[in-house]
């Protein structure tokens, strides 16, 4: 059975995630930082799926937990939003920020590549954002930290494509989670009507292009940033 750990899988596009690629028949391994009840709910409600809760930002923990874990696919999905003014923003935020969005796909990936490597076989999937390819007022660090992980896959990818190692990056619009909780009625409905195909993005929208590009199907895509994002950019 092909193994699959999904990083930020408590809620939103890595539960899709987790659920889909359970009904693709993976083993699903879930991670959260803090919603560990939650992380469990959802371990429950996926056969054989297994929780294993810590923080993507500690290299530390991150070995400890997954250290030459033997996956064929990693999904580094766990984010954070930061909305502010550049010049607003305080250093604590700054370091939370890039911990999550950038190290922690740095740190997840460095833990499990040389197995992927050694076996001569892996898929890495990065959850980017729009906002890495264009640019988001009011959310510089984000979109600085999801460029840079655009960036990543791109070099990872030349890196590593020689050792059968594959690295993909899915780039979302706006998607119906809490990160986009903080949006009044009337900013939601502005998004919506910006959207080329009229509807907020849905988890599973991300989850079934993840599934796509973890499946022998997408054996010659590496390196790709795969939009999916009803058509905003
Ligand atoms: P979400 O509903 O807020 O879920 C984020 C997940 O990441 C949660 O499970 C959260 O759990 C986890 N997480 C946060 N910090 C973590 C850490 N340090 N270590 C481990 N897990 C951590 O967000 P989402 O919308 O599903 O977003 C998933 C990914 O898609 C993110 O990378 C986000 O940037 C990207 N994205 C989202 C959208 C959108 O419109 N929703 C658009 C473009 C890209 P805990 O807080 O409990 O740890």
């Amino acid at each position: 059975m092909k193994k699959v750990l999904i990083t930020g899988a408590s809620r939103g596009i890595g539960r899709a995630c987790a659920e889909e690629f359970a009904r693709g028949g993976w083993q699903v391994y879930v991670n959260c930082a803090r919603s560990v009840e939650l992380l469990r709910e959802v371990a429950e409600s996926i056969p054989g799926c297994i929780a294993l809760p810590f923080d993507v930002s500690d290299r530390g923990a991150v070995y400890d937990a997954i250290g030459g874990m033997e996956l064929d696919c990693l999904i580094n999905n766990a984010g954070k939003a930061l909305f502010s003014p550049f010049d607003a923003v305080t250093p604590e935020q700054e370091k939370e920020l890039y911990g999550t969005d950038l190290f922690g796909v740095l740190n997840c990936t460095r833990a499990v590549l040389p197995s992927m490597i050694r076996r001569r076989t892996g898929v890495i999937i990065n959850i980017a954002s729009m906002w890495g390819e264009t640019g988001a007022s009011c959310e510089v660090d984000y979109s600085a930290a999801k460029g840079a992980v655009i960036a990543f896959t791109k070099a990872l990818a030349k890196e590593v494509g020689p050792s059968g190692v594959r690295v993909v990056c899915i780039s979302p619009g706006a998607v119906d989670t809490d990160m986009n909780s903080r949006l009044t009625v009337r900013e939601y409905e502005e998004l919506v009507d910006s959207v080329p195909l009229e509807r907020m993005g849905l988890p599973e929208d991300i989850a079934s292009a993840a599934a796509f590009l973890a499946s022998e199907r997408a054996s010659y895509i590496t390196g790709s940033v795969i939009d999916v994002n009803g058509g905003l950019i």
